[in-house]
């Protein structure tokens, strides 16, 4: 079974070097375990917090040990009575190419692959997808006839915020880097507008191109960015706007990101609320009843970056935090 270890936490930006591709064997199985052959591995963002020895919601991912996250596989040999070989299933395996699992513990849920292929139980039909339906819903509480704005609009999440909003009757405006990503977010994803960040230089360039496409202004905002593009949208909510507080991935690396206009909040009388979609368990049937629907049909096309091999889970992850990735990035082993 190879594996990537966590070997140094990073000092600044996140480097190879921090990994470590060991080998070892898989112990036998003891009563109610399963063995389960990754298929794909899932890399996101919020691995890199974890990276560190800080303080968070979650708990540090220890050193010298399996990266942790989440995976979608096969079941190849079962003493539990609960999964057979054969059965498709998603958990939260880690950087590796087997796993055995403790079925009791529940952590680990069959997956059925008719309609919505095996990976997309890492994206759109899987936590990044309960993500967007989260904020988008709960916090946004997005209406017909609203205005709403996403960050990182081609990503994972992103993604999902336009098609579940578009559901919803609003009018769907993407931020994203580049034409390729922002070409995508409109005539893929059926986005309304897609403003592409990385034309402007300054928040106020910015604002003024998202006023061409947001001609009502921005009731809400789906925040994954912050920085610049944060206060580019801060400078044209409406007032009583409601902004889901997702995630801040410019400062991810420790660089500060400081907000150029927060007394935009008190004279908008902004609501803004941050959120970790683990924390809302009891919420993920009824978000992925709808998502698997949307992509089971076809409506939703999601994207993928497809990374080769575990050893290239490093520098695709790495490459995620920088914007390299085109969708929801992936390692496929099998
Ligand atoms: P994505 O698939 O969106 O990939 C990350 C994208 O972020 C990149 O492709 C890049 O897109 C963009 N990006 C990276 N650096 C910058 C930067 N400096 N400035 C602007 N954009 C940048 O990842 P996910 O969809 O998995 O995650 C999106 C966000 O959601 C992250 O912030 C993540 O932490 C957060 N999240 C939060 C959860 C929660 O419970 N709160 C759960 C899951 C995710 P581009 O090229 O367009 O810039």
């Amino acid at each position: 079974n190879r594996q990537i270890f966590l070997e140094s936490r990073p000092q600044g930006e996140a480097r190879a070097d921090n990994f470590k591709l060991v080998t070892s064997e898989t112990p036998p199985l003891k009563d109610g375990e399963v063995l389960v052959r990754h298929h794909y591995l899932s890399l996101d963002p919020y691995m890199r917090g974890r990276m560190n020895d800080a303080k968070s919601y979650a708990a540090p991912q220890p050193l010298g040990q399996v990266m942790q996250g989440g995976t979608v596989g096969e079941v190849v040999e079962s003493r539990s009575a609960k999964f057979k070989p054969g059965d498709k299933v998603v958990g939260m395996g880690g950087w590796q190419e087997y796993a055995v699992v403790s079925a009791e513990q529940g952590g680990l849920r069959k997956v059925d692959t008719a309609q919505v292929p095996l990976s997309h139980y890492l994206g759109a039909v899987g936590m990044p997808g309960v993500t967007a339906w989260y904020g988008l819903t709960q916090i946004i509480q997005a209406r017909q006839g609203q205005t709403v704005v996403v960050s990182a609009a081609s990503g994972a999440v992103g993604s999902a915020v336009g098609v579940l909003a578009k559901q919803r009757g609003c009018r769907a405006v993407g931020i994203a880097g580049g034409p390729d990503k922002c070409g995508y977010v409109e005539k893929e994803l059926g986005f309304d507008a897609c403003v592409d960040y990385k034309q402007h230089a300054d928040a106020p360039s910015l604002a003024r191109a998202l006023k061409e496409a947001c001609p009502d202004g921005i009731d809400g905002y789906f925040e994954n960015v912050g920085g610049l593009v944060m206060d580019a949208v801060m400078l044209r909510m409406n007032a009583f706007g409601r902004v889901a507080l997702c995630g801040m991935i410019a400062g991810y690396d420790g660089k500060p990101i400081p907000m150029a206009y927060p007394q935009l909040i008190l004279t908008n009388r902004l609501l803004v609320q941050g959120f970790i979609v683990s924390e809302h368990m009891e919420l993920w049937p009824q978000a992925l009843q709808e998502l698997g629907t949307l992509v089971g049909s076809g409506k939703f096309r999601p994207r993928e970056s497809v990374a080769q091999g575990l050893e290239s889970a490093p520098e695709a992850f790495l490459g995620m935090l920088k914007g390299r990735n085109f969708g929801k990035q992936v390692v496929k082993l099998v």
